[in-house]
């Protein structure tokens, strides 16, 4: 018997060759569970699964390669297992990565990174001005910037030359600020000029709003309306830890109680936001409760954690020494959040209701990044430049081509080919992790170790969380299938 997210009530039906020799894959995670055995494997897609000890047991079997075919024969001779069962077992386990054709090398040094790009998004900063003050903030609000007429139709044309040359199929514009809702016109105007280039393209074309989530308004509520869109509000922590910095620019009053209104009244409008948490040394103590209330309303939520541990990006230098500390206290609160949410009684939706970091669990990152820097994740200036990445608006970026993908690569010009372990240091390469995790955020990287396909500062704190994470979502899906799917 096998429980997977995927596989629960479905038919099953799969190609299979009794003839074939397949191999047991060395690099998966394979943990008893209760009275089952959790299964997971980083370098194939997929989220875990549950298994018994009869699939276990097949499984074994394949340890140093076996033909498929014997093994149903020893199962037949030697257990109780019906032939059926044995052989939908064995086709389940190849088909979900765990069973291979070939023996799987424990590195990751040969990944070619060659992967087909047929999505972009587009991460457009529409306006410097902010009603919040949050000191933490990279963009200049006091400069008063708004992207101009000249920009936008730029910007829009662009985007279709991207999507011609390279044949995407799949645009995601990000509207960012500033405060993008302090200008629902100028969101409106970008959204229409996008739309309208896009018009003969055969293309999925969807818009997000990141926000701090204060001025819902009737017109915003009209602009969410509209197909393909959606919102994501920027919180730091639960109730008082959120107010800390996410303060009114005047008042100086928090902004918490405001955006909790808001959030009911875009849920009475059937308006999901998704919520963007970046939780640092000040809030994380909040995690759980915070986490708690998300999937209580039946939203999602990634969590980021603040890059400095200082809780600013001045020039001051950084090294990993500083994030030991931070890294302990990171374990110890996802440690407190994990076991709470690890009750029966909190909703959680294994697939969609919680991203960590950069860290990518249900698909392994074989383009060597998590986030698309330099790749296609092009973030456009107020000026209609292109930066590297959300952090590194402030310096000001590149002039923008006609070809996005083009303009995010001349802007981070470094490759995860050029990936570097430093003196005396573990590759990430030869890490059973770096299919999810590739090394953390190369922005981060560079800053702390000059090289951005390094191993992260924050190295310590995924190898806790990942394993453990599996672990909670392993118990999720426990609870979540009651009625075990027979294969
Ligand atoms: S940063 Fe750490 S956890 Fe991530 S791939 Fe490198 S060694 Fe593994
Ligand atoms: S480089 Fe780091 S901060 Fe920038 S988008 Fe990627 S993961 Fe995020």
């Amino acid at each position: 018997m096998v429980r997977s997210n995927t596989l629960h009530d479905q038919p099953l039906e799969f190609e299979f060759n009794l003839s074939s020799r397949l191999y047991r894959a060395s690099t998966i995670m394979d943990e008893r569970m209760g009275d089952g055995w959790l299964l997971y494997a980083p370098d194939f897609k997929g989220l875990p699964i549950l298994i018994d000890d009869t699939s276990h047991d097949i499984l074994n079997r394949f340890n140093d390669g076996a033909v498929a075919g014997e093994v149903l024969s020893a199962c037949a001779n030697e257990t109780t297992s019906p032939f059926d069962r044995t052989l939908d077992t064995i086709s389940f386990l190849e088909e979900h990565g765990f069973l291979r054709d070939r023996p799987v090398k424990s590195s990751y040094a040969d990944i070619a990174y060659s992967l087909p790009i047929s999505s972009m998004s587009i991460w457009l900063h529409i306006n410097s001005d902010c009603n919040l003050a949050c000191p933490y903030c990279f963009v200049e609000s006091k400069q008063h910037q708004v992207m101009g007429n000249e920009v936008q139709d730029r910007v829009a044309k662009a985007i279709a030359h991207t999507v011609r040359e390279h044949s995407l199929t799949e645009v995601n514009l990000k509207l960012a600020g500033g405060e993008p809702t302090l200008d629902v016109a100028l969101m409106e105007c970008i959204r229409e000029k996008v739309a309208a280039e896009l018009k003969s393209l055969d293309i999925r074309f969807m818009t997000s709003i990141l926000s701090n989530g204060t001025l819902v308004s009737d017109r915003l509520l009209d602009f969410l309306k509209h197909p393909m869109t959606s919102i994501g509000i920027s919180v730091d922590g639960f109730g008082e830890a959120h107010d800390i910095h996410r303060k009114f620019r005047g008042s100086g009053k928090g902004s918490w109680s405001i955006i909790e209104k808001n959030i009911q009244k875009l849920l009475e409008n059937q308006i999901h936001p998704h919520i963007m948490t970046t939780t640092g040394k000040e809030t994380l103590h909040t995690l759980p409760e915070l986490l708690e209330w998300i999937f209580e309303q039946g939203l999602s939520t990634r969590v980021s954690v603040v890059r400095n541990p200082n809780c600013s990006w001045d020039d001051t230098p950084l090294e990993e020494a500083t994030y030991a500390g931070y890294c302990d206290q990171l374990e110890e609160c996802f440690e407190r959040a994990l076991c709470r949410l690890e009750n029966s009684s909190v909703p959680f939706d294994l697939a969609n209701s919680l991203a960590v970091c950069e860290l990518s669990f249900e698909y392994p990152a074989f383009s060597g990044v998590t986030c698309g820097i330099g790749r296609n994740h092009v973030v456009i200036t107020t000026a209609g430049n292109v930066a590297s990445c959300p952090m590194t608006v402030h310096e000001g970026g590149i002039p923008m081509m006609d070809n996005l993908l083009s303009s995010c690569k001349a802007a981070f010009p470094y490759s995860p080919m050029d990936r570097a372990s430093l003196k005396g240091e573990e590759d990430c390469r030869e890490c059973q992790w770096y299919p999810v995790c590739v090394g953390g955020c190369p922005v981060t990287n560079l800053r702390v170790n000059k090289k951005p396909f390094s191993k992260s500062p924050f190295c310590q704190f995924y190898k806790y969380f990942i394993p453990r994470y599996i672990r909670f979502l392993s118990k999720k899906l426990h609870q979540q299938t009651s009625v075990l799917s027979q294969v």
